[in-house]
C-alpha cells in the first residue's frame, strides 16, 4: 500500500489518513515538532484533512459499518484482542514515537501507558461478550432489551495523554459494532498512526477503522457536522467541546464530552502529612497536564506549616529534564504557545496581588515551566476559578471541614477530587459531600475500569467506563412478544 511514512527516532510512522482500508493523502500538510527539541524543525508533515476528506472517511465509515456492525460480540472481540496483543508487541515503538511528538515520559508511557492502552480494548472485547440482554415477564409480554450498534463514531481526542486516551475512547466504540473516525489532536498525531496501522494487521474489515489528521476547527469540525455520524465522543476543553455540542445538536447525534477540570485536593490535619505532601508535589507531574490533577491545594490552617515544609521537599525533589531519560521525573510542555499561555496565567495572578510561593517562570533552554505555587488573594482569583492546565497550583486554607467542603465545591468544574485523612467517617462523609464525578481518598489515579468515569458541571457531559461508554454507543431497543401468541 502506497503511504508517506516519517521516521520518528526509528520507528516508521504514516503521516496520512487511513480511510476505508486504504492509506490517503492530502493536498496540503501540517507540521509536528518535538518539544523535546522544538528549534531541530518538524519531526513529521502530516495530512492536512479538509472538508472533502471528512465526507470521505465518513462513507468509509457507514461502509465499515454495515460489515463490523453485524458482527457477532464473540467476532468483535477476537480482532480487539488481536489488536490488544500487537499494541503490547509494538510498546517501544508506540512509546518512542509520543515522547519524540509531545515529551510524555518515555519510561512511562512504556511500562504503564501503552499497557494500559492494551487494557482498553482488551477489557471491553471482554465487556461486550459477557454482555446479557436484560429479560424479563411482565404485563401478558416477554420483554427483552438489546442494544444495537448505533453507526459510525465520531471520536475527537485531545494531545495531552494521546495514546492511552484513544484508546479508552475507541474501544467501547468498537465493542458495541460501531465503525469509528478518530481525529487524533494536531499537536500530537503520531502514536494514533501507529495505532491505525495495528488495525489493519489485527484484520478490522475496511471502515471500521479510520483515521483522519488534521486542524480541529477544519476537518474536525467537517466530520462532527455530518449528518451520517451517529455518536460524537469528545476529549478536550470546554470551548471546543461547546462547538461539537451544537454541531450535534444540530443532527440530533448523542455526544458525549470529558473536559477540563479544576481538581482541589484537601487535606485535612489528622492525615498523614507527609503522604499528602508527596502526592500533591506530584500533582507537576506531566508538567501539570492532567484534566484529573488536584491543582487546588487545600490544607487544614492548622498544618500549613508544616505541610508546607515537606510539600518543598518533595517539589524540590523532582527531576526535570529530557522525557527520554529514566530518571527525568517532569517532561517539557507540549508546545510554547501553551507554555506561554500558562505563563500568561502566572503574569495576571502577580498583577491580581497573588502571591508567587515558588516558580514562576520560564526554563530559556527547554520547554519546561518552573512547577509554580502560588497563594490567591482571593477564592475568585482567576487562577483558583480556570484550568490553567500546566505545573502550577494553588495552596488555600481551611478551617473545618464545612470550609474544606465549600471551597472544594467552589469552581464551575466537577471532574476530580483527591482527599487525604485519618478519619474513615470523614472520608466517606466528605467524600459524599464533593460535587466531582471522581474522588479519590488517600490515593489518586488507580481505578477499576468498569466504574464510571466524567465529570460534573462544565467538566463534562455523560459517563464513560465500563458499560456506561457501552450504553452510549448502542441504541437500546425493548422488544415485546404478547404471551402464548406464537409456537
Ligand atoms: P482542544 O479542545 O483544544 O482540542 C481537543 C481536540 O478537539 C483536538 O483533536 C482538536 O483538533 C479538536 N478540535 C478543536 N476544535 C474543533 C472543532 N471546532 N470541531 C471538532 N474538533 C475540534 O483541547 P486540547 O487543548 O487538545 O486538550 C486539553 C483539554 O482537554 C484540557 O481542558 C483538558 O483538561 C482536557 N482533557 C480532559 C480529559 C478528561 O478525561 N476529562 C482528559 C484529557 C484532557
Amino acid at each position: 500500500m502506497n503511504v508517506r511514512r516519517a521516521d520518528i527516532g526509528g520507528v516508521s510512522v504514516p503521516v496520512d489518513h487511513l480511510i476505508g482500508g486504504e492509506w490517503v493523502g492530502s493536498d496540503e500538510t501540517f507540521e509536528t515538532r518535538s518539544p523535546l527539541d522544538w528549534d531541530a524543525g518538524p519531526l513529521a508533515h502530516v495530512a492536512r484533512g479538509d472538508a472533502a476528506t471528512a465526507e470521505a472517511a465518513v462513507n468509509a465509515a457507514a461502509a465499515g459499518f454495515e460489515v463490523w456492525g453485524s458482527f457477532s460480540p464473540v467476532q468483535r472481540a477476537e480482532v480487539m484482542h488481536r489488536l490488544a496483543d500487537l499494541i503490547d508487541e509494538n510498546a517501544d515503538e508506540i512509546a518512542l514515537a509520543e515522547t519524540l511528538d509531545m515529551a510524555f515520559l518515555q519510561e512511562s508511557m512504556r511500562l504503564r501507558l501503552v499497557g494500559r492502552g492494551a487494557l482498553n480494548f482488551r477489557t471491553y472485547a471482554d465487556l461486550i461478550v459477557a454482555h446479557e440482554e436484560r429479560e424479563w415477564d411482565a404485563k401478558n409480554l416477554h420483554n427483552w432489551v438489546q442494544r444495537m450498534p448505533a453507526g459510525p463514531a465520531v471520536v475527537i481526542t485531545p494531545w495531552n495523554a494521546p495514546f492511552m486516551l484513544s484508546t479508552w475512547k475507541l474501544a467501547p466504540a468498537l465493542a458495541a459494532g460501531n465503525s469509528v473516525i478518530h481525529k487524533p489532536a494536531e499537536w500530537s498525531p503520531l502514536s494514533a498512526a501507529l495505532l491505525a496501522e495495528l488495525t489493519v494487521e489485527a484484520g478490522f474489515p475496511a471502515g471500521a477503522y479510520n483515521l483522519v489528521q488534521g486542524i480541529g476547527e477544519e476537518v474536525g469540525a467537517a466530520l462532527v457536522s455530518n449528518p451520517r455520524v451517529r455518536r460524537i465522543t469528545f476529549t478536550g476543553s470546554p470551548a471546543t467541546a461547546k462547538h461539537i455540542g451544537r454541531a450535534a445538536a444540530d443532527n440530533i447525534v448523542p455526544f458525549t464530552a470529558e473536559l477540563g477540570g479544576k481538581g482541589p485536593l484537601v487535606v485535612f490535619a489528622d492525615s498523614d502529612l507527609d503522604a499528602a505532601a508527596h502526592r500533591a508535589a506530584w500533582q507537576f507531574d506531566d508538567s501539570g497536564q492532567v484534566c484529573l490533577a488536584g491543582t487546588r491545594l487545600l490544607v487544614e490552617a492548622s498544618v500549613r506549616d508544616e505541610f508546607m515544609e515537606r510539600f518543598d521537599a518533595h517539589a524540590d525533589a523532582l527531576v526535570l529534564g529530557d522525557s527520554r531519560e529514566s530518571t527525568t521525573q517532569i517532561a517539557p510542555m507540549v508546545h510554547p504557545e501553551h507554555r506561554d499561555a500558562v505563563h500568561g496565567f502566572v503574569e495576571r495572578a502577580r498583577a491580581n496581588g497573588d502571591r508567587i510561593v515558588r516558580g514562576g517562570w520560564a526554563h530559556e533552554d527547554s520547554l519546561h515551566y518552573e512547577p509554580t505555587l502560588i497563594e490567591p488573594r482571593s477564592n475568585e482569583s482567576e487562577v483558583v476559578q480556570q484550568e490553567i492546565f500546566g505545573p502550577v497550583l494553588t495552596l488555600q486554607t481551611f478551617d473545618d471541614e464545612a470550609d474544606a467542603i465549600r471551597l472544594a465545591n467552589s469552581t464551575a468544574y466537577g471532574l476530580s477530587a483527591i482527599v487525604f485523612t485519618g478519619s474513615r467517617e470523614r472520608a466517606e462523609r466528605v467524600g459524599r459531600s464533593l460535587r466531582a464525578g471522581l474522588v479519590w481518598v488517600n490515593t489518586f489515579l488507580v481505578r477499576d475500569l468498569t466504574a464510571p468515569f466524567g465529570g460534573c458541571g462544565i467538566s463534562g457531559i455523560g459517563r464513560e467506563g465500563g458499560d456506561h461508554a457501552l450504553e452510549f454507543h448502542a441504541d437500546l431497543k425493548t422488544l415485546m412478544i404478547l404471551d402464548d401468541s406464537c409456537d
